[in-house]
């Protein structure tokens, strides 16, 4: 692993992230991969659970945080537009001490401002300085409605199984929808990951998410492949809903 680590075999790649209203893209989640050289690109299922176990995943992460914070200091060098990246942060980091200093530390030499970096955090953590705070996979087994009150939370981020189940099976249909009124009663954004389909999108809007990431828009791509993505958007002009006023005192991303 260190040594791989040395050797930069694992590798950032993003994700879009969709303004559900525009169409425009809001920001990207990095997730890791392992261009290993005899097992070719291994994904994060089937590595992140031994590193979580050996520890290794902390060094991981901020190895991560480091390379996004490189990639966003570099579109901010290049005038571009302020983008948001998420990055996932794991139980274990959440257990280490100094993990505000760390991040703090990593945004300074950076020269980055915090909410620059989102944090997708699955479990209870604290946090601070201005972080933006994702609570990633909610509706998965390892979040609860207890702690949407107990954490201070920006952003909650909807499992994607529960997307997927809504749509084939109707009579869940009025938890999403309670979901998405309880965020709004609490002043949360909505991002639904793991969207397939137009009919996924389509009822995402009626309920009124605020944000989507999923196959539908774009699958995980090599940064270069984001910037080219990037770069196009930032030459179009903005549709004509763009123009509409930014919904209320919610975490814009
Ligand atoms: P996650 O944070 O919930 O990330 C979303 C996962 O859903 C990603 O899988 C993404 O590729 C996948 N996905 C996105 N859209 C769709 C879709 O429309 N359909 C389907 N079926 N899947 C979709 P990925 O990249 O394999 O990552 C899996 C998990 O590994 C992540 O889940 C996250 O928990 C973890 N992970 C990834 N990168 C990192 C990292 O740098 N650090 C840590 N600690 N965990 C990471
Ligand atoms: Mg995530
Ligand atoms: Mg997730």
């Amino acid at each position: 692993m260190e040594a791989a680590l040395a050797q930069d075999q694992f590798q950032i790649y993003l994700q879009p992230k969709y303004n559900i209203k525009d169409d425009r893209l809001a920001g990207a989640e990095a997730l890791v991969r392992w261009q290993h050289p005899e097992w070719g690109l291994l994904l994060p299922s089937e590595f992140i659970p031994l590193f979580e176990k050996n520890g290794f995943i902390t060094k991981l992460d901020q190895y991560v945080w480091n390379k996004v914070c490189s990639v966003l200091q570099a579109w901010s060098g290049a005038g571009g537009v302020p983008l948001s990246i998420s990055v996932n942060v794991s139980r274990a980091d959440v257990y280490q001490a100094d993990l505000i200093e760390l991040l703090t530390a990593t945004l300074e030499a950076y020269g980055l401002p915090a909410s620059s970096l989102h944090l997708e955090i699955t479990e209870s953590a604290y946090t601070e300085l201005g972080f933006v705070i994702e609570m990633d996979d909610f509706g998965s087994g390892y979040s609860s409605l207890n702690m949407l009150n107990q954490m201070p939370l920006d952003i909650l981020k909807l499992d994607m199984k529960f997307i997927q189940s809504e749509t084939a099976k109707p009579v869940d249909q009025g938890i999403l929808r309670f979901i998405m009124d309880l965020a709004r009663w609490m002043n949360l954004s909505v991002v639904a990951e793991g969207v397939e389909t137009r009919a996924q999108l389509e009822r995402l809007q009626e309920i009124g998410c605020d944000y989507v990431q999923g196959y539908y828009f774009a699958k995980p791509m090599p940064c270069s492949a984001f910037e080219a993505l990037l770069r196009n958007q930032q030459e179009a002009p903005p549709p004509a809903a763009a123009s509409a006023a930014p919904s209320e005192r919610r975490t814009q991303i």
